[in-house]
């Protein structure tokens, strides 16, 4: 598994691709992509990190919304 970045030796991501139906590796910080065989497939796109970005962005919004409540998670008592 191409689990870390040859040129960075950095930790890779798995993302799923619709298009290929398959999972390719991201490494955040070179910014591409490679796929089972540690092969570069492509680099990432401004789409693409504009996404990821707005992911993070929403995630700490909605965060912020619902301080500690939405942790905390309690089964009833029977
Ligand atoms: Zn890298």
């Amino acid at each position: 598994m191409p689990l870390f970045c040859k040129q960075c030796e950095g930790r890779r991501v798995p993302l799923f691709q619709k298009t290929e139906n398959t999972s390719f590796w991201l490494c955040e910080k070179c910014k591409n992509f490679v796929d089972a065989d540690d092969k570069i497939i492509r680099e990432l796109t401004e789409l693409e990190k504009e996404k990821m970005d707005k992911e993070v962005e929403d995630f700490e919004k909605d965060n912020a919304k619902f301080p500690k409540e939405k942790m905390v998670r309690r089964k009833g008592v029977n």
